[in-house]
């Protein structure tokens, strides 16, 4: 019996400490070199999220406006994930890296330690004042769409890797208040949720390409 017990015991442990995978559900419009740059970042967020310095940095980061995970309030009422209720709690650090450790995203199941993707490559037209977007969150279906030039081929190793995470906070409800970093930055008093994971990740990057 006692070998028992610490037999479940391990494996308990090794389940709880078990770094959470990416899995990609649906890709929408990926070219043949849009998957093999997806392939080579997708090597990279996993060691990301391998590091431990990655989950030490959401442990300790000053978050702002971490009571704005709502986007699953603003849905259409036919959207393929179900619409919520406006969620104004304030989710400390440890919330929010659980919800990431966890991968408690809508997609698959609930809390399977995978971070679920849906992805979308895309060509953004400029606009009228000159910038490009590079991505963003489609709300109802899930899917994140990227820029082919500035995120899945910006040249810059790990860039995509990092948009990928920031969108993912947007997957699992966190919103800007603005539509501009700096105005949401300004709104908040400080660095958001999705921004703030984008930061820490590409903190992270640095060390990993070294
Ligand atoms: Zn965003």
């Amino acid at each position: 019996m006692k070998i028992l017990n610490s037999l479940i015991l391990i494996i308990v442990c090794s389940v709880g400490y078990a770094y959470p995978t990416v899995k990609v559900d649906t890709l929408i419009d990926f070219t043949k070199a849009d998957s093999a740059a997806l392939k080579t970042e997708l090597q990279l967020l996993d060691k990301i999220l391998q590091n431990e310095r990655f989950w030490e940095g959401i442990k300790n980061f000053e978050f702002h406006c971490t009571n704005w995970r709502r986007l699953h309030h603003y849905r259409k009422r036919n959207a393929l994930y179900p619409k919520q209720k406006k969620d104004k709690h304030n989710y400390s650090n440890e919330e929010i890296y659980n919800l990431l450790w966890t991968g408690d995203d809508e997609i698959g199941s609930p809390k399977d330690s995978v971070i679920n993707l849906k992805l979308q490559a895309k060509d953004y037209e400029q606009n009228k004042k000159g910038r490009t977007r590079h991505g963003g969150l489609d709300k109802n279906t899930l899917v994140i769409s990227s820029n082919r030039k500035t995120r899945i081929h910006s040249g810059n190793p790990g860039e995509y890797a990092c948009h990928l995470l920031h969108e993912y906070m947007h997957v699992l409800g966190f919103k800007h208040r603005k539509g501009r970093p700096s105005r949401t930055k300004k709104k908040c008093g400080g660095t958001d949720v999705a921004l703030g994971v984008q930061l820490i990740a590409k903190d992270v990057l640095k060390k990993v390409l070294n």
